[in-house]
């Protein structure tokens, strides 16, 4: 029996009954009933009942070419055909993760040049961890362990992933963290800026945080510093041009490695291939998921620095750690036709000369003088819409979040699909979007901030 046999109500009772879905309230699930989205094409999804959604989330961040690609459907399909899977353990290789590891070192920043494979963003985050730790093992220092990230940070939700993010109600539910791994300030200049501080002077003093944090523990104690470049899930917080090559400064100074997160940032989001490069700086390990597919085969991929690299090749030695689906064949071909998409379309290049400069002005020019918005921000084609009570003191609405969903329900009852979280809305769309996507997402936006402003006063 296919679906389509099966009515919305009769999929959400089978759905509620047998399904868990992730970070959701089952209990709320169970009353409201999930929506079902069918199908999709191009920057559009498609629910049950017809309706016709444009996506400005790109899914989870991810589908940064648009639904409907048969160039990634055929790619699956050939290699599936001609080997579905083999490993990469025991001095194995299939071709396909052989030729995307060339591909992402030369896409990488030059000091980058090895991959490690996994299935998600949380898998790469645990591997990131290990390694680190394993590096500094190799290097006779194994005391030099321990982790600073942000506080609010979010990098997946494995052990290793929930420890190394930020949020403090995904720890309360860890039952334990992975040891020796602490938070600092987070760069949100909106809410953390002193008075009459400039961005510049924020961003110097965000980064000394972490400065404050390596002496406190001792350079001699601390492996690592990792960091979105620009926090997604914790809501769109783009640090102002001068924290990360100060961070870049103070990692160099103490000898601490560099992790980036570039799960959402990776391949094209931020108008350069990587956000590394957006911000000038030179990472260690580069942590890339989601885009590499466009979130058509689950996949990851570590990138590291030849620092490590040539530590890891040289000192020798089994490194225990490797998943299953590490390489996995077919993932990796649509990997790598999907990066001929981005190419060939000049998609990275469009985010940066064109759509990231449009997006950014029509939040700005159409969205920001809305009463309800305290705050536009937006860095490529990433975007956040801060919405309060009062614009003038940035008072929020009582609820903690209640007003964003309000904002996000008027939303997709007028065919936008964007995101709530906390008091922020974020949009994140396919880089397939043009100026006209664009247009139609703030008159979509402006639709839905009105309606909200109704129900909120
Ligand atoms: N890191 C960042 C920055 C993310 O945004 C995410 C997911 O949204 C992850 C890691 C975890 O990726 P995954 O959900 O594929 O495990």
């Amino acid at each position: 029996m296919t679906y389509q046999n099966y009515s919305l109500k009769q999929l959400q009772q089978v759905d509620a009954a047998h399904h868990l879905h992730p970070f959701t309230d089952h209990k709320e699930l169970r009353e409201a009933g999930s929506r079902i989205i069918t199908r999709a094409e191009g920057p559009y999804i498609f629910d049950s009942e017809g309706n016709e959604i444009l996506d400005a989330m790109a899914g989870l961040w991810c589908v940064n070419v648009g639904y409907g690609r048969e160039e990634l459907a055929r790619a699956a399909y050939h290699q599936m055909k001609e080997l579905p899977y083999y490993n990469s353990f025991f001095k194995c290789s299939t071709p396909t993760p052989v030729l995307l590891a060339k591909r992402l070192a030369e896409l990488a920043p030059p000091s980058v040049n090895q991959v490690f494979f996994g299935s998600s963003g949380s898998e790469a985050n645990d591997t990131a961890l290990r390694l680190v730790r394993h590096f500094w093992a190799l290097e006779g220092k194994p005391q030099k362990n321990r982790i600073i990230s942000r506080k609010n940070a979010y990098h997946g939700s494995t052990v290793a992933g929930t420890s190394l993010g930020g949020m403090e109600p995904m720890h309360q539910q860890l039952g334990g963290a992975v040891p020796n791994i602490v938070h600092v300030m987070m760069p949100y200049a909106y809410e953390l800026a002193l008075p009459g501080e400039s961005d510049h002077e924020f961003g110097l003093r965000a980064a000394k945080a972490v400065e404050d944090a390596i002496l406190e523990a001792g350079p001699e104690n601390v492996a690592a510093f990792i960091g979105e470049p620009i926090m997604g899930a914790g809501g769109v917080k783009i640090p102002p041009m001068s924290y990360w090559p100060e961070i870049e400064r103070i990692c160099r100074k103490y000898d601490v490695l560099l992790m980036l997160d570039e799960v959402i940032t990776g391949y094209g989001r931020t108008g350069e291939w990587f956000a590394a490069q957006s911000f000038g700086i030179t990472p260690d390990t580069i942590t890339t998921a989601k885009a590499l597919t466009s979130g058509y085969q689950p996949l990851s991929a570590l990138l590291v620095g030849d620092r490590i690299a040539t530590t890891l090749t040289e000192k020798g030695g089994e490194f225990y750690h490797g998943y299953t689906y590490s390489g996995h064949p077919v993932a990796c071909a649509v990997a790598l036709a999907n990066l001929d998409i981005i190419e060939k379309e000049g998609l990275v290049e469009r985010v940066k000369n064109d759509t990231g400069p449009y997006f950014a002005q029509a939040l700005r020019e159409r969205i920001a003088d809305h009463p309800l918005v305290g705050e536009v921000r937006s860095f490529g084609l990433m975007g956040a819409i801060e919405i309060v009570r009062d614009k003038a003191t940035k008072e929020r609405f009582e609820g903690d979040g209640r007003a964003a969903v309000v904002v996000r329900d008027h939303a997709i009852a007028n065919g936008l699909m964007l995101r709530a979280t906390g008091d922020t809305m974020i949009l994140s769309p396919p880089l397939i979007w043009t100026r006209e996507t664009i247009d139609l997402a703030c008159e979509r936006i402006g639709k839905a901030l009105d309606l909200a402003h109704k129900d909120l006063f």
